[in-house]
């Protein structure tokens, strides 16, 4: 199906479109026991179904085999060299599953390609140049915490990246982080950006780790949205006052053991810019990680493939349509 008959079906009556949700695998995570690792289109399609939505912006898992040669990237290797550039066989081969391996659910998807703002833009911008023109692509979605590149690198070195998404008038969505020690991803760097560029629609993910500061500024801009991915689980770090959350003297003001409520504030506070966004299968999060003084970590966040949509289908319909529908549509195609 094309880009342009899929706007068209869009635009006819309101849908259920959830904002973010992976495909791919991990082959570091999985190596290293953590959980999720993959999750197949065909799997995907089937949660849909059940969960009763119509459409998902997919992109692949954060990883690229690119990053196997990398000195700074996990010790556990693949075997083989995959990439000339960050996400080359990752866009690639999410496109192929999507379109030729499953033509008959292709129009479920609004793929986004994964791009790195720091490293052999050039080479990427050729390729997704190349991928958009063969299949319908929607937007381009960065992790840059995982691959530790820089959001502001979109200026400087990853200005060809820029420029691509603003030819092609692709909207960005941007992974995002609070963390003291993640220069990366910063949720303010995020907003900050799309103050300075009202002409590429913005989204931040996670709900900018519940910094209230970045969520009023975004409500400002009529470029910039936050969407609500894996909400669950980061209510629970919010409870548990987590260095991956604001910190409470700027933390959107909510009883954070009681998801539903605070669900509900952001969606009235911020009408114009709350998307609904599951992050499947990232729902899931149970990861090791080394802290800066070398002591290796496990985090564990549980939430059940269905929790995400049961808090949403308690909104009112009116609630529920501006943050499934009404603003995702605003943010794909402006
Ligand atoms: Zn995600």
């Amino acid at each position: 199906m094309k880009r342009e008959e899929l706007n068209k079906i869009l635009k006819a009556k309101d849908v259920v479109i959830d904002v973010h949700t992976h495909i791919g695998l991990s082959s570091k995570f999985y190596y290293q026991s953590g959980y999720p690792y993959a999750l197949s289109f065909e799997d995907l399609v089937i949660r849909m179904q059940v969960l009763g939505i119509d459409h998902s912006v997919v992109f692949p898992f954060v990883d690229s085999t690119f990053y196997v040669n990398d000195s700074n990237a996990s010790k556990i290797k693949t075997t083989t060299k995959f990439n000339d550039f960050p996400y080359e066989f990752e866009n690639e081969n999410l496109l192929k599953e999507i379109n030729e391996i499953f033509p008959e659910y292709s129009r479920k998807a609004l793929p986004l390609l994964m791009f790195d703002p720091s490293r052999e833009q050039e080479k990427q911008v050729a390729h997704m140049e190349k991928l958009s023109q063969k299949y319908p692509v929607f937007g381009i979605k960065t992790a840059s915490t995982y691959i530790q590149a820089f959001v502001n690198d979109l200026e400087t070195t990853g200005k060809p990246i820029l420029e691509f998404a603003r030819k092609k008038q692709f909207p960005i969505l941007f992974h995002s982080s609070m963390h003291p020690d993640d220069p990366w991803a910063s949720a303010t760097d995020i907003v900050d950006f799309a103050e300075r560029h009202p002409e590429i629609r913005v989204c931040i993910a996670h709900t900018a780790r519940f910094a209230e500061t970045v969520l009023a500024k975004a409500d400002k801009l009529d470029n910039c949205f936050v969407d609500l991915s894996a909400f669950i689980i980061h209510c629970k770090l919010a409870s548990q006052n987590s260095v991956h959350i604001a910190k409470e003297d700027i933390r959107f003001k909510a009883d954070y053991d009681n998801p539903f409520e605070v669900m509900t504030r952001l969606v009235d506070t911020y009408p114009d810019t709350i998307l609904w966004g599951s992050d499947t299968p990232f729902n899931y999060w149970i990861q090791k990680y080394y802290t800066a003084d070398g002591k290796l970590l496990e985090d564990r966040l549980d939430c059940g493939y269905m929790e995400e949509t049961q808090l949403l289908n308690r909104l009112s319909a009116e609630q529920k349509s501006r943050i499934v529908y009404k603003n995702i549509i605003r943010f794909l195609f402006g």
